[in-house]
C-alpha cells in the first residue's frame, strides 16, 4: 500500500470548493477504482471546505481568500502543503490546455489570469497543477465513477472504451466530452462550448455576441426569464407539476428545446451516454420520454445514447479536478 495526497479546487462563479484526498494504491500499484473492483472509497476525502467566490470583489481578493482556503484544508487534513503531489483546478470557462489560462467565460475576473503561476508563487512551491474547464471536470468525474460506471455495469464497455458527454444545465449551459478516457479540449480549450451553439434562429441575444444560443433556452435563468412574472425556475417546475397550464407550457417548450439540443449532440458525437448536471438536471420531469425522443430524432435510429441524471453529488466538479492529475492516479 502506498498513498498520495491530491488537492482539488472547483472554482465557480458563485462558490469555490476545496477537497483534499488521499489516493490509496493496492499492492500492484494500481489505483483500485480504475479496475472497477472497488467503489470510490479508494479516493479518501480527508478535508472539504467551501467559500463563496464573491467575484465582484475582484481577482486579488478571490486569490487571497483562495490561499486561506488551501491552507485551511491542509490544516483540517493535518498535512503540510509540501506533502501534496498535485493540485487539480476546474475553472468556469474555456481553459487553454497548454497554459491552463482561462480564455473566455462569464466570470470575467478569471480571464487571462495565470492561476497556476499565482498559486506556485503564493506558496513558493513547484507542484504539478492541472487546470481545465469545470464542465470538462464534471464530465471526467462522471465518466470515471458516475454515469460511466453505470454504463459499464449495464453494458460491459469500460471507461477506456467509452465516449461520454457531460452536459451542465445550470446557471449557464456547458459541456465536456470524454473520449476513451481523455478530455477532448479542442485546440485552445474551446471545444464543447455547446451552450453557444445555435438552437433558435433569430432568438434571444447572448453575451457571447450571437443570438439564439442554447444557453439562452436551457439554463436555469433562461427558464426564469421565459415566465411573464420571472418566477424562479424551481417554482416554475413546481407549478407545472401541480398542473398549471402556463408553467406546463413553459416546461414543455423547455423539453422540446432539450430534445433538439441533445439530438444535435448525438448526431455530432455519437456518444455511448450523456449525463446531465447542474441545477435544472435535478428536475426528474425533464427525463420523461427524453431518451425515446432522442432515439426517434437522431440520425442513427436505434443507436441513440443512454441519458443519465448526474450520479455523483455536488462534488463531481472537484473530483473531476482531482482526476485531471491522471498520471498521479495511474489513470
Ligand atoms: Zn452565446
Amino acid at each position: 500500500m502506498s498513498r498520495k495526497l491530491l488537492l482539488g479546487l472547483d472554482i465557480g462563479g458563485s462558490k469555490i470548493e476545496a477537497r483534499l484526498c488521499e489516493v490509496i494504491y493496492d499492492e500492484s500499484g494500481q489505483y483500485q477504482f480504475y479496475n472497477r473492483t472497488k467503489e470510490l472509497n479508494s479516493l479518501n476525502s480527508l478535508a472539504v471546505s467551501r467559500i463563496p467566490t464573491q467575484r465582484d470583489l475582484g481577482h486579488d481578493n478571490v486569490m487571497s481568500r483562495l490561499k486561506e482556503l488551501i491552507k485551511q484544508v491542509c490544516v483540517d487534513a493535518n498535512v503540510e502543503l509540501n506533502d501534496l503531489s498535485g493540485i487539480g483546478i476546474g475553472l468556469p470557462g474555456s481553459v487553454d490546455p497548454e497554459t491552463g489560462i482561462m480564455i473566455n467565460g462569464n466570470s470575467k475576473i478569471f480571464i487571462d489570469q495565470d492561476i497556476r503561476k499565482d498559486i506556485q508563487s503564493i506558496f513558493s512551491i513547484d507542484i504539478d497543477i492541472q487546470i481545465a474547464n469545470d464542465a470538462n471536470c464534471f464530465a471526467l468525474a462522471e465518466s470515471i465513477c458516475g454515469a460511466g460506471k453505470e454504463y459499464f455495469l449495464e453494458t460491459g464497455v469500460n471507461y477506456s472504451g467509452q465516449i461520454g458527454l457531460g452536459i451542465i444545465l445550470g446557471t449557464g449551459t456547458g459541456g465536456g466530452l470524454i473520449y476513451k478516457g481523455d478530455i477532448f479540449s479542442g485546440r485552445d480549450g474551446g471545444a464543447l462550448e455547446v451552450g453557444h451553439s445555435l438552437l433558435v434562429t433569430d432568438g434571444s441575444p447572448c453575451y457571447c455576441g450571437r443570438a439564439g444560443c442554447a444557453e439562452e433556452y436551457l439554463s436555469g435563468p433562461a427558464i426564469q426569464s421565459s415566465h411573464p412574472d420571472k418566477l424562479p425556475s424551481l417554482e416554475i417546475f413546481k407549478r407545472a407539476e401541480d398542473g398549471n397550464d402556463l408553467e406546463l407550457q413553459i416546461i414543455n417548450t423547455y423539453k422540446d428545446h432539450l430534445v433538439n439540443f441533445l439530438t444535435n449532440l448525438t448526431n455530432l458525437y455519437n456518444p455511448h451516454f450523456m449525463v446531465l448536471g447542474g441545477g435544472v438536471s435535478n428536475q426528474d420531469t425533464i427525463y420523461n420520454g427524453l431518451e425515446e425522443s432522442i432515439k426517434e430524432n437522431s440520425f442513427l435510429k436505434g443507436k441513440s445514447p443512454k441519458i443519465y441524471k448526474h450520479q455523483i453529488s455536488d462534488s463531481a466538479g472537484v473530483l473531476g479536478a482531482i482526476f485531471l492529475l491522471k498520471e498521479k492516479l495511474n489513470l
